[in-house]
């Protein structure tokens, strides 16, 4: 039963990658595709730490490093294990992430989503900004609209994609899922500190649009699970640390504490010297995974991106599967019009996309490394600081053989912990990332 709101084919609500992406090849198959935006504009109230990475964006939007905003092309992926006064360092570089078509590069939301909004519009589809949706419109247990919060705003189409972020509230309405928990959850800050580019080239040894990442863990995050980072873009650096809401409850820490204390870290504090402030912002990460991810569809409606809660934060990656998540609840929204059905069974196709690729495979295969974490903090405590201290000992010249070094090294781990406990401990880390 229709209502007398004004009518499309699809009603996209959230104008982040994942809505987007939906929308850009919905209205380039020339159906009538409206987007609501509760931000000023697309990208306005977006987060992200932001690494963007290339194939799955061009997926959507080919060749797209050639025109959109584009910060720098990653060539370093570095990840550091934090002790209070000490840092073990990984590093890649591979020529080929120098050269087009690149393999992922920094971003601001602020200007990459309003480009893909750009994009969106440019294709035929219409975005309303500065509108929130309230709820969903039904008729039975069919989804056939949405209720915006402006005066005669109620919206009909066929479809509606749910892509309004981490707390969708459009999903929750639906009986989709639920609020998310706080042990679901991660709250995320991040600064943008202004440096001048021949500052950060040197310090990342880069030059050019050459783009450098630093993953940090253990005393990053004050030893609870979690993540900071430090990506270059053109004149600035995105510096930010995300932890699960619960152990920061727990802890009774705030995550600005978090920011203050990596910031002031004696191996952080030399990259940001002399760096002013330009931004602070804080956004919901989703990061219950597998386990916690809600119903997809139902009849009238497909949920995606961090709705869904598609996130691996493991590999730092969300952009990516809100896209690609985008990508196939268009193709489902297609598939089901050329059925003239847009019941949950039609709909269903999107799941099967979902299962079929990188994103469910990936999910699936770290569907346990959440509980494992929770159930292991000393993989953010005892493990750093046993490393850290073995490679100072080794290091140390002092006259002292190289065996008697190793020996006080094992000794001192076995007073922390037992070599059985260790192996299982390893042996369990190993099986919940296999
Ligand atoms: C601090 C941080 C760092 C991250 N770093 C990375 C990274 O480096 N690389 C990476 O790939 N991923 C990263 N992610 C994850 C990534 O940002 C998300 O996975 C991705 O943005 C999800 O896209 P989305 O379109 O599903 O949701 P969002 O980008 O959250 O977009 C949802 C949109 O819906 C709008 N909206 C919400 N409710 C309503 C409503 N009721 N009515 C109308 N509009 C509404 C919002 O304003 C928003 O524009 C990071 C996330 C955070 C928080």
């Amino acid at each position: 039963m229709a209502g007398r709101g004004e009518r499309f084919d699809v009603i996209v609500v959230g104008a982040g990658p994942a809505g987007l992406s939906a929308a850009y090849l919905l209205a380039k198959e020339h159906l009538k595709v409206v987007v609501i935006e509760r931000g000023d504009f697309a990208g306005a109230k977006n987060v992200m730490g932001g690494v963007l990475y290339r194939q799955p964006t061009a997926d959507i939007f080919p060749d797209f490093w050639k025109e959109a905003p584009l910060e720098r092309h990653i060539l370093e992926t570095q990840a550091w294990v934090l002790t209070e006064n000490a840092a073990f360092k990984a590093a890649h570089r591979h020529t080929a992430f120098d050269r087009e078509p690149y393999n992922a590069f920094t971003v601001f939301r602020a200007r990459f989503d309003k480009w893909m909004a750009a994009k969106v519009r440019a294709a035929g589809a219409l975005i309303v900004p500065e509108t929130v949706v309230e709820s969903a419109i039904m008729d039975g247990d069919r989804v056939i609209g949405v209720q915006t919060g402006r005066p005669d705003g109620d919206l009909y189409a066929d479809v509606v994609i749910a892509a309004d972020g981490a707390n969708s509230l459009l999903a929750q309405n639906v009986g989709l899922r639920k609020e998310i928990r706080p042990d679901e959850a991660a709250l995320a800050v991040k600064e943008v500190i202004a440096l001048p580019r021949e500052v950060i080239n040197d310090r990342f040894n880069l030059t050019g649009d050459q783009g450098a990442t630093i993953e940090l863990y253990a005393d990053s995050t004050a030893g609870m699970m979690g993540t900071a980072w430090i990506y270059t873009n053109r004149d600035s650096l995105s510096v930010g640390v995300g932890v699960m809401i619960s152990d920061l409850v727990e802890r009774g820490l705030q995550p600005n504490d978090l920011l203050e204390h990596l910031k002031a870290h004696p191996m952080v504090a030399p990259l940001l010297e002399g760096g002013e402030t330009r931004e602070y912002l804080a956004h919901l990460l989703p990061e219950g995974g597998l386990r916690a991810m809600p119903r997809l569809y139902t009849h009238g409606m497909l949920v995606a991106g961090d709705a869904a809660m598609l996130i691996n934060s493991l590999h730092r990656e969300g952009s990516n599967l809100a896209m690609t998540s985008g990508r196939f609840a268009a193709e489902a929204v297609l598939h089901a019009r050329e059925r003239g059905d847009f019941s949950a069974e039609t709909l269903a196709h999107y799941g099967r996309l979902l299962r079929r690729s990188y994103v469910f495979r990936d999910l699936h295969k770290y569907r346990n490394l959440a509980r494992f974490f929770e159930t292991h903090p000393e993989f953010f405590t005892l493990y750093p600081d046993l490393l850290n201290e073995a490679a100072r000992e080794m290091l140390t010249v002092d006259g002292v053989p190289k065996r008697r070094k190793q020996r006080k090294i094992f000794w001192s781990a076995l007073r922390r912990r037992m070599p059985w406990r260790m192996a299982l401990d390893f042996f369990k880390a190993w099986r919940s990332i296999a």
